[in-house]
């Protein structure tokens, strides 16, 4: 069921070189940022961005994880929902530039979740959102501050993308649901 191959290897470095430059550049540097990736995905992207700003700027930014689960809270709905906990955290949001990583944006619902959790947890300066493919499709009023790629999607499609760590390849691929 998989339709294309959009971004290789070297196209995902590609993309995550030119974000973490964007990062910078909006942020004037890297003093106050701090990178939090959402589990799965998200979390080994925020690692490999940490390691470029670190190669750029030579700072290693205080990195975390949010954890998502989804659950079905309402068994009339199709809908499942995205519940988000502070799973590793170990370092102090207040005040700080949050870079908030994930994988895909969809419905904006998992975003949504995850700006809770984090406000419950502190009261950071700035949330900013870094998304590697942005397939459209959105239910809530949220937009990403950095977009690997814009893949607008059919509903029938969706983006399998693979991370070294975790799937033994990098790529990005537009499958059929
Ligand atoms: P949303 O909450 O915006 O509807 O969906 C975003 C969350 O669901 C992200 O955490 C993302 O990992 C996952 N997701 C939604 N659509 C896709 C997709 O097409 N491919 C992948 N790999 N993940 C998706
Ligand atoms: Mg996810």
């Amino acid at each position: 069921n998989i339709k294309a191959k959009l971004v290789d290897k070297e196209g995902l470095d590609r993309i995550l070189t030119r974000i973490a430059h964007e990062i910078l550049e909006k942020n004037k540097g890297s003093k106050n940022l701090v990178l939090i990736g959402m589990r799965t995905r998200g979390e080994f992207l925020a690692k490999r961005l940490q390691k470029k700003i670190k190669e750029i700027e030579g700072v290693e930014l205080p990195f975390g994880v949010l954890d998502v689960t989804l659950y079905r809270d309402d068994f009339r709905t199709r809908l499942k929902q995205p519940q988000v906990s502070v799973s590793d955290i170990t370092f102090d949001i207040n005040e700080k530039d949050v870079i908030l990583v994930d994988d895909v944006l969809y419905t904006g619902r998992t975003v949504r979740s995850a700006l809770n959790a984090l406000m419950d947890f502190g009261r950071p300066a700035t949330i900013q959102l870094c998304i590697l493919v942005d397939r459209g499709h959105r239910e809530l009023p949220i937009r990403a501050d950095f977009v690997g790629k814009n893949i607008p999607t059919s509903l029938n499609e969706e983006i399998k993308l693979k991370v070294e760590e975790y799937d033994g390849e990098d790529a990005i691929y537009l499958v059929e649901a």
